[in-house]
């Protein structure tokens, strides 16, 4: 007699560990990665199995139901999963479940839809439905497939109301048959190319070579300088992936995938591209999924949860802007895509390209130590110079006037050229605060230590921490006085100066104006268009963007990323003031940065605006060094929010009081946050700092064993982030 077996199953549930179940007698054992659906505590869960376990405990709750025949999650990305679980310290079930695309979550078949049908046998189609007098539901279901002889989908039988029962009678007599109907594969393209290559450059064609001559897993950094012809290089050497069969995934930031870069993959390339993007349905990414895992998708571009795409046929993995901070996520799962991508190329064994004109400096490090293979690109592509960039001392700028008359002459200049220039602020609204001119009172959000931000157009104080709005009072709350003022600009008060003087039309893109679906496309569009303009806005128009006729970018306000006492503050900083430069001059056309900035002569400021970012990297990774910080030390940071400041440092204290003392893993805190209140919330943090990542990782094991056990941090909310790089 057969013995029930029990399998581990994998639960998104915030806890640790797997969980047994009993598998009824006679199902077949699902394999590792599998879809079961089992009872938990009163609900019922889909989970995904884990594994076998030796063990014959009647005790067990059974398996409900077992949802697939064959692995959901593959085991390359199921490891990488597991890998991710133990990395993050996160509980693999809820790995799992964030990598499963929602309707799968729901239970729904992995299969694309329309896949199935039923259909009548050869034997069922010489049945004569009169036979079925006494059972009219299957009566119904022959005569209902005798006039469909191409079969019906499941959504075709339930609009019909065919009844399941009677299917499955039919079925069990063989005279109807379920048949899984292949979608079309695409026919092979013989010719993978759409349209021919540019021409190479030298750096180009060294970099391509380097990236094909590779047979498995290598990492590499593609250091190219903005315009440098980094997606040239990609194309290129996705080429012969292609042209072999193989699939390519291509990693993107959540706001660097543009119209355009997009026309250029699909122009380029005679096979599918599928986009993973946030705008898709639920229904629409499961078959993007689907296809991906089942090879019919070639290439396959997402933000950074598409590192976790399912591949057939891997290829190449390409992270372009690997620099950029959204690759890692914030909350929950707080995992890096940019580090996941290059541990999924090595599970897969395929190369892995990260691509960045201003490398973070974590990539930058393993370039320099040998690690990953350095393709450097240091020069602009065909004919388009290096913008200098012009610093220029902003001191005498006022919250009225925030733009130099030097700005605003080349401004001028640049619109009676007929070409288009782009004011850079980094701060949206009209402005960041407002003040009473008589005792001081400041606009506070009531829920964070912030400021609430003036947005004029729709008449509200606006807190982007929380979300926060209210109305302006009238009067100033603190002493009475009407003498309320606002201090210092934003984006929307840019656009209002700019438009009074300008000669040409003022385009602001910040997530104000663009919030609407479309409205960003639209405003490219125009811009695309060549005509004059000036274009204000926050990074959202710093990433990506190619603007043929831009040839002058203002920047103002960026000191205060490079005086930051945020240790990445810097770094940040002279990335995304690259990256607005580099938006200056991209073809045929010498670009012009003018930089305003109240601390011309610091350090930082200097090396960046020399344009020179491995100078500054220089600098800030020697900082780093004798700092032990990111790259040469490890951080991880347990964070804890309660209602009140004392629970949360509370809780945090009770696990350093558990926590043994390793040498060499320092523990600092616990201390309230930089930001001690948001949303209501306060929050504490506690800092963990080694130059040995196995012990530090040990440790937080402990850690989470503690945390998880102390009854006091059931009354916060607490999370651990492994290397953060947010520390506010
Ligand atoms: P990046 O991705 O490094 O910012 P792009 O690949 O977008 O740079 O290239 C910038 C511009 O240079 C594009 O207009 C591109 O068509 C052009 N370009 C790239 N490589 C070449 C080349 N080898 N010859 C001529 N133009 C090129
Ligand atoms: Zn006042
Ligand atoms: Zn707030």
């Amino acid at each position: 007699m057969p013995l029930d077996s029990v399998i581990q199953v994998a639960l998104p549930v915030p806890l640790p560990g797997c969980f047994d179940y009993r598998l009824p007698a006679g199902t077949a054992l699902p394999p590792q990665g599998a879809r079961v659906r089992v009872p938990f505590g009163r609900r019922t869960l889909i989970g995904v199995v884990h594994g076998q376990q030796p063990s014959d405990l009647k005790k067990l709750k059974a398996v409900e139901q077992v949802l697939d025949d064959d692995s959901v999650i593959d085991p390359p990305l199921y490891a990488l999963c597991e890998r991710a679980a133990r990395y993050y310290h996160h509980p693999l079930g809820e790995v799992l479940g964030f990598v499963l695309p929602a309707l799968l979550r729901q239970g729904q078949p992995a299969r694309a839809g329309g896949e199935v049908r039923w259909r009548l046998t050869d034997r069922g189609r010489h049945v004569d439905p009169q036979r079925l007098q006494r059972a009219p539901r299957q009566q119904q279901a022959l005569t209902l497939l005798l006039e469909h002889p191409k079969g019906l989908t499941p959504a075709m039988l339930e609009a019909l109301s065919v009844s399941r029962p009677a299917l499955q009678a039919l079925r069990d007599k063989e005279w109807v048959e379920r048949v899984d109907l292949d979608i079309a594969a695409p026919p092979p393209v013989k010719e993978v190319l759409a349209e021919p290559a540019l021409r190479a450059n030298q750096e180009q064609r060294a970099a391509i070579q380097a990236i094909n001559d590779r047979q498995g897993f290598h990492p590499f950094l593609l250091d190219g300088v903005t315009g440098s012809g980094k997606t040239e290089v990609y194309l290129q050497a996705m080429a012969p992936v292609l042209a072999a069969g193989k699939q390519v995934l291509m990693l993107v930031p959540e706001i660097g995938l543009t119209p355009q870069t997009l026309r250029r993959f699909r122009q380029r390339f005679a096979v599918p591209v599928t986009v993973l993007h946030s705008g898709l349905t639920d229904r629409e990414r499961l078959e993007a999924w689907l296809a991906a895992r089942e090879g019919r998708a070639r290439i396959i571009i997402g933000t950074r949860s598409a590192v976790f795409t399912p591949l057939q046929t891997p290829g190449l993995i390409i992270v372009d802007e690997a620099h950029d901070s959204s690759l890692k996520q914030q909350d929950g799962f707080r995992y890096h895509a940019r580090d996941l991508a290059t541990w999924r190329a090595q599970q897969l064994d395929v190369p892995v390209v990260h691509g960045s004109a201003t490398p973070a400096l974590e990539t930058l490090q393993l370039a320099r130590a040998g690690r990953y293979g350095w393709l450097r690109l240091t020069r602009r592509a065909g004919d388009a110079a290096a913008p200098a960039i012009e610093l220029l001392d902003a001191r005498a700028a006022t919250p009225d006037t925030p733009l130099l008359p030097a700005s605003l002459a080349a401004i001028a200049d640049t619109i009676k050229k007929g070409e288009q220039a782009l004011v850079f602020l980094n701060r949206r609204g009209f402005a960041p605060v407002i003040l009473c001119r008589d005792c001081g009172w400041q606009s506070e959000c009531p829920r964070c230590d912030s400021v609430l931000t003036w947005h004029r157009s729709e008449q509200q104080l606006r807190c982007h921490h929380c979300g926060h709005q209210q109305r302006l009072p009238n009067r100033c709350p603190g002493c009475g006085s009407s003498n309320l003022i606002d201090a210092g600009a934003g984006t929307e008060k840019l656009e209002a100066l700019l438009s009074e003087t300008s000669q040409a039309p003022v385009v602001r893109i910040d997530r104000d104006t663009t919030r609407r679906k479309g409205s960003l496309d639209a405003k490219l569009a125009q811009i695309q268009k060549g005509e004059p303009a000036v274009l204000v806005g926050t990074q959202m128009l710093a990433k990506g963007h190619h603007f043929p006729r831009l040839s002058l970018a203002v920047i103002i306000n960026m000191d205060a990323g490079f005086l930051s006492a945020d240790f990445r503050g810097p770094e940040q900083a002279a990335q995304l003031l690259l990256q607005v430069a580099g938006r200056s001059g991209r073809q045929d056309r010498p670009g012009r940065v003018l930089m305003q900035s109240r601390h011309t002569d610091h350090n930082l400021v200097q090396l960046a605006a020399a344009g020179d970012y491995h100078a500054l990297a220089d600098a800030l990774l020697d900082e780093r060094r004798g700092a032990g910080l990111p790259p040469f030390g490890y951080l991880a940071l347990l964070r804890c929010e309660a209602m009140v400041m004392n629970q949360a440092l509370g809780f945090l204290e009770e696990c350093v009081q558990a926590l043994p003392t390793v040498e060499g893993v320092h523990v600092l805190g616990p201390v309230p946050a930089p930001m001690e209140k948001r949303s209501g919330r306060y929050r504490a943090q506690l800092l963990l700092q080694s130059n040995n990542r196995p012990l530090l990782h040990g440790l937080l094991d402990t850690l989470m064993e503690i945390a998880r056990a102390l009854p006091s941090g059931r009354r916060c909310r607490w999370h651990l982030d492994v290397d953060p790089i947010d520390l506010l």
